[in-house]
């Protein structure tokens, strides 16, 4: 039995070619899955009947099951999706004051190896990586449930995408050709894998890549991220610079803020002048408490305040606006709680 789901256009001809039909039946096979949201192949009204019945034989549209959905507040909607094997994911859809964009925050491996110390995703350790199929499925599902049109996709649900790289590549491509969701509506965020930065600026990558920065020196990365030990902050700033150069893109810096640790005046001044010479904008990320450690978040005049002065060092600054705080839409944050 296959899957529909997560099947390019030429992946369908191969199943409408073995079933002696036409290219045109596996155009609308291709629309009722990615863009239509079908759940049924029995929904394929333009099919005949009598060509459903055959196809039903050797597909189905998809073998994900949700598993927990919490709706918040504010719109938020957050999924916890199984996979035939057991393992579950994150997939996060979040709606912003513009009705029209519809953003799908997407998890690119089940665990991640990175282990940064405030983040529940890296607690469970790296379990395995999601192929493209099973990446693409996170916004099949979230169209199929809502009946929504998803328009933006960032990569910053569990995992790390750039250790991850083909199938995060390949599931790109697919959102583009065949969700027509343009490369500027993409967005990857990395840990900083300096090694798959600069392979990224040598594909030319016109999509958005956003930087977990999190720290303004060595060792307070080095608390945060282990991953500092490895890639360091300079290696990382002339990667960046080799990718601005090479894309001619502005990237994303997120700075986490946690109180005390990373949200004082001097860490904005070192945060500045890091930053002095890289096209960005930054996005300032109040940390949301995890049970397991005790960093918390700075208050909103602390916040206000690190915002004011990454301003005036002339970047374009935005504060992440809290979504599904509610229902423990932060990163990692559901599935630790179903363990
Ligand atoms: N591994 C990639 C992408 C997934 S994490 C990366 O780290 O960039 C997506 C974002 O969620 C990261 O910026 C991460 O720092 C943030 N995050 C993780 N735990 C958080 C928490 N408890 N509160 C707020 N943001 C968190
Ligand atoms: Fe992995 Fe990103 Fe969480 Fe770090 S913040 S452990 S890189 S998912």
């Amino acid at each position: 039995m296959k899957t529909l789901s997560g099947l390019t256009l030429n992946e369908i001809e191969q199943i409408t070619d073995e079933l002696g039909a036409s290219k045109f039946r596996a155009r609308q096979i291709h629309n009722w899955i990615y863009l239509k949201s079908a759940k049924y192949i029995d929904e394929m009204t333009d099919l005949s009947i009598k060509f459903r019945d055959e196809l039903k034989k050797v597909a189905t549209v998809s073998d994900v099951k949700i598993k927990v959905k919490q709706v918040s507040k504010d719109g938020t909607i957050k999924y916890l999706l199984e996979f035939p094997d057991g393992e579950c994911v994150e997939t996060v859809l979040m709606r912003f004051d513009n009705r029209a964009n519809l953003t799908a925050c997407v998890s690119s491996q089940v665990g991640c190896a990175v282990n940064c110390s405030f983040c529940a995703t890296g607690k469970r350790g790296f379990i395995r990586n999601l192929n493209y199929k099973e990446i693409i499925e996170q916004v099949l599902t979230i169209q199929r449930d809502t009946g929504l049109k998803v328009t933006n996709v960032v990569f910053m649900g569990q995992g790390e995408p750039l250790l991850n790289l083909d199938n995060v590549l390949k599931a790109m491509e697919i959102f583009n050709e065949s969700f027509q969701i343009g490369a500027r509506r993409l967005t990857v965020s990395t840990s900083g894998i300096v090694p798959q930065i600069r392979k990224l600026a040598d594909l030319d990558m016109q999509s958005t890549l956003a930087l977990s920065l999190h720290a303004s020196n060595h060792e307070t990365r080095l608390k945060l991220m282990p991953i500092e030990a490895k890639y360091d902050m300079k290696e990382l700033h002339s990667a960046l610079k080799y990718y601005i150069d090479k894309t001619g893109r502005r990237i994303t810096i997120e700075y986490l803020l946690i109180k005390g640790l990373n949200d004082t005046v001097e860490a904005a001044k070192q945060l500045a002048h890091y930053l002095s010479d890289i096209k960005c904008n930054i996005n300032l990320i109040p940390y949301n408490p995890t049970e397991k450690n005790d960093y918390k978040r700075p208050d909103n005049n602390s916040i206000m305040k690190f915002k004011y002065l990454m301003e005036h060092s002339g970047k374009k600054v935005t504060v992440r606006l809290e979504r599904g705080a509610d229902i423990d839409a932060a990163c990692g944050q559901l599935r630790g709680k179903v363990d």
